[in-house]
């Protein structure tokens, strides 16, 4: 005898959604021949059980609802996720800038082995670019950090990202040029 039918009818009988529609109700002939059926076959009997039991459980379970506060929490769980995001994409861009001061100084260095010749030149080079270099961060913090600071909170990481490595980049181009075409060696020459 083939089961699947019985099977179906078990189905459309447990299940709480069909119930409530008729035309998808068992018909009373129909259920009283899956009853029939029931009793003659245990792999429907034990089908039927497994579906009472889910059924029981179902109708018994109540519909967990989230508790006091959620939404409230949800929120903070967001907020705490968002300055996470914050806090990377500044660590990102202040990496990418040190990478940018490191090739800058790696290559100002590179540019200064002739200078390493004569101590003495070197000593005022580099006491030259210290207040070069003073003078650029007094420059900094009176222009370029509250632009910095009124444009970072309208301008997304991303594009900081960018334009910092864009800048770092025009930087080193800059200082090479500027120590290439200033180079007391070929001044001499
Ligand atoms: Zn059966």
């Amino acid at each position: 005898m083939n089961h699947q039918q019985y099977e179906d009818w078990l189905f459309t009988y447990y299940d709480e959604r069909s119930k409530q529609r008729l035309d998808e109700r068992l018909s009373s002939t129909q259920e009283a021949e899956l009853k029939t059926h029931l009793k003659e076959c245990t792999d429907c009997r034990i089908l039927a059980d497994a579906w009472q039991v889910v059924d029981t459980q179902l109708s018994a379970a109540p519909l967990l609802g989230p508790a006091p506060g959620f939404v409230q929490r949800w929120e903070q769980y967001l907020q705490v996720d968002r300055q996470k995001v914050q806090r990377r994409q500044t660590v990102l861009v202040l990496g990418f800038s040190a990478f940018g001061v490191v090739v800058l100084l790696a290559s100002m260095l590179m540019l200064m082995i002739p200078l390493i010749q004569s101590p003495k030149a070197l000593v005022w080079a580099g006491v030259y670019r210290l207040i070069t270099w003073i003078s650029y961060v007094q420059m900094a913090q009176d222009v370029v950090l509250p632009f910095f600071q009124a444009a970072t909170s309208s301008v997304p990481a991303f594009w900081w990202l960018i334009f910092a490595g864009l800048l770092t980049q025009l930087g080193v181009l800059w200082v090479v040029s500027y120590r290439v075409l200033t180079n007391p060696w070929r001044i001499t020459q």
